[in-house]
């Protein structure tokens, strides 16, 4: 079968890889409909992670189930599926209280597996024709209706980047009523929109730099805060004190609260310095947020941060070590949660909301392309800007 194997840096190709079998009575072999580019593979495309060469890449794989193994009880062949990105034994101690994205069982190496990631285990990933789905059981997300019709970008977004949007949204606890400032209007920021859209939020920012991102994130609802227009922070403050809400000064003592009650970080480590537009200052985003979130506001932190980096700005940048005002985190009392999303947590609800036509996270995908062209595809993506908010690649089409 054909797969998307990663070469070295800015470098993968379409090679012809061995199709996988069912391993285990518990697995599942999952034929692609669609699988997607993620942000997160940009870390490995550009070298940015322990990724080796060889890995086959893809976490987010929606499709039809080609064969189960005989322990295999929820599911058949002809089943539609989408898969979370994290593997998760659904049995262990992290599973079982809903933590499905640090299984103790699917990977040897560390808490946490998933398919086609840098130390994420020994699994292949989906930008192939075929995929092994290991504890078929609990990974598998039934879902209605057939490959290819209305709902099929919905459901891709499934895999990871609506539940990890999401998620953004419940670490940062965006209930009725609440502001929130998303950082990053990738796929996952724009993710973030929907949901603390769904959840109730009165004012949505959003910051990024790409005039196609902030559009789409001004039709999702939200107001686009350009950072190469200025600080973002201070263009934030100057919308609130005006709006509706914020300049009507309705809260008493709204003055020592100019920002935001929520934020969410859906950018990470390869953040943009402000200073010069051309260099990365991975503490970036954690700056901003300090100064834009009120006293006792909340903040997500669902962009990646990694603990290997071969091309940190700096020898701590390299080890994971980020510096960044805790000091004026703590003397606010925030709130703060970061983390890999635990799908399986959140995917069923979401997968209902898009049924039931409350949610569609998939008018944010701009390009479906045939598997073959995922050289381009990759480097088109890599330059985070021209159109590309998302990359679906379509392994069964001719
Ligand atoms: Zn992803
Ligand atoms: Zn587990």
């Amino acid at each position: 079968m054909r797969a998307v194997v990663w070469k070295g840096p800015h470098s993968v190709e379409v090679q012809d890889v061995k199709e996988p079998q069912i391993q285990e009575d518990t697995d599942a072999i999952l034929k692609l409909t669609s699988t997607a580019i993620c942000g997160s593979d940009l870390h490995m495309y550009e070298g940015r992670t322990s990724a080796k060469p060889g890995t086959v890449f893809g976490h987010e794989n929606l499709g039809v189930i080609e064969e189960v193994g005989k322990d295999v009880k929820t599911f058949k062949a002809g089943d539609r599926v989408v898969v979370p990105f994290n593997i998760s034994c659904g049995f262990c101690f992290n599973c079982t209280r809903g933590y499905t994205s640090a299984c103790l069982v699917t990977n040897p190496e560390m808490a946490s597996a998933a398919y086609g990631y840098a130390d994420m285990g020994p699994y292949k990933g989906g930008q192939a024709e075929y995929v092994r789905v290991p504890y078929a059981d609990f990974n598998c997300l039934a879902l209605p209706g057939t490959p290819g019709d209305s709902f099929e970008d919905d459901f891709i977004c499934l895999a990871d980047i609506f539940p990890t949007g999401y998620y953004g949204t419940d670490l940062a606890q965006v209930g009725p009523g609440d502001t929130v400032a998303i950082f990053g209007a990738g796929p996952v920021g724009l993710m973030s929109v929907i949901s603390s859209s769904l959840r109730g939020a009165s004012e949505i920012y959003v910051v990024d730099k790409v005039p196609e991102r902030l559009s789409k994130a001004a039709e999702l609802g939200a107001i686009p805060i350009d950072f190469s227009k200025g600080d973002p922070v201070e263009q934030i403050f100057s919308h609130r004190s005006q709006s509706k809400v914020g300049g009507q000064k309705l809260r008493p003592g709204s003055e020592k609260m100019p920002g935001v009650d929520c934020a969410i970080d859906a950018v990470g480590y390869e953040a943009i310095d402000r200073s010069d537009l051309s260099r990365q200052n991975p503490s970036q985003v954690l700056q901003d947020i300090s100064r834009v979130t009120n006293p006792t506001g909340r903040v997500g932190i669902v962009g990646v941060y990694l603990a290997q980096d071969p091309g940190g700005v700096n020898d701590e940048a390299k080890q994971g070590n980020f510096t960044f005002p805790l000091g004026k985190m703590f003397s606010n009392g925030l709130s703060i949660g970061m983390g890999q999303a635990p799908v399986k947590r959140y995917n069923s609800y979401l997968r209902d909301l898009i049924v039931a036509n409350k949610a569609h996270p998939g008018t944010i995908i701009s390009h479906h392309l045939p598997l073959d062209a995922a050289p381009e595809a990759y480097a088109d993506f890599g330059k985070r800007g021209d159109g590309y908010t998302k990359i679906i690649l379509k392994p069964q089409a001719a």
